[in-house]
């Protein structure tokens, strides 16, 4: 029996990288429906604002999904998981798990989304190799820091850091 399947993969995304990329471009395989969704998460103060997370994904993101002819979404969130997923009506979760540091942490927000709904079920992705290690938060301290970040992002998203953390220098 052949269904329409739909897929949510949840993240900051501040700034989105090139991991998070390959993970979506794996998660394009698995479904006929994908849907990005970008946390508020005011928790982690986030470096963008949420419009421009979503618009940073966008660009990043759309050529590939119609190439895939896979139907796409990228939308903002500020809720349980869990309900976003639903409401969204998802039949699975997305994750990316990069290294044993991760999974403490997703373990534990399965076994608590495992309870809330028992239908939806949460499936792990790994990056290729040459993306595993990236991370949102590291990406920032290099560009911090004055490194160059342009192999763990794309070159748009590398200038946007740059610009934003300028600006935020300029401000202080
Ligand atoms: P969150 O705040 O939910 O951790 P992130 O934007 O940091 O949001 O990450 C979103 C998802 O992408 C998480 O599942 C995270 O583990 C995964 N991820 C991030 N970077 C990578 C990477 N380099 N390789 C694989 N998965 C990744």
């Amino acid at each position: 029996m052949s269904r329409y399947r739909i897929g949510v993969y949840p993240g900051t995304f501040d700034p989105i990288t090139n991991g998070h990329i390959d993970i979506i471009k794996r998660g394009l395989r698995l479904v006929d429906k994908l849907v990005i969704g970008v946390a508020t998460n005011s928790s982690k103060d986030p470096l963008f604002t949420l419009d421009e997370r979503v618009k940073m994904v966008e660009e990043a993101t759309l050529p590939m999904a119609s190439d895939a002819k896979v139907d796409y979404e990228v939308v903002q969130f500020n809720e349980l998981l869990m309900h976003f997923a639903m409401r969204m009506n998802a039949d699975i979760i997305i994750r990316g798990l990069r290294a044993v540091a991760d999974f403490e942490y997703e373990f534990q927000m399965t076994g608590m989304n495992y309870q809330i709904n028992p239908d939806v079920e949460t499936v792990f992705l790994m990056a290729d190799p040459k993306y595993q290690t990236i991370a949102s938060r590291l990406v920032k301290e290099v560009a911090l820091y004055g490194g160059k970040i342009e192999g763990f992002v794309p070159d748009k998203i590398a200038k946007a850091v740059q610009a934003k953390l300028d600006e935020r220098n300029g401000r202080e």
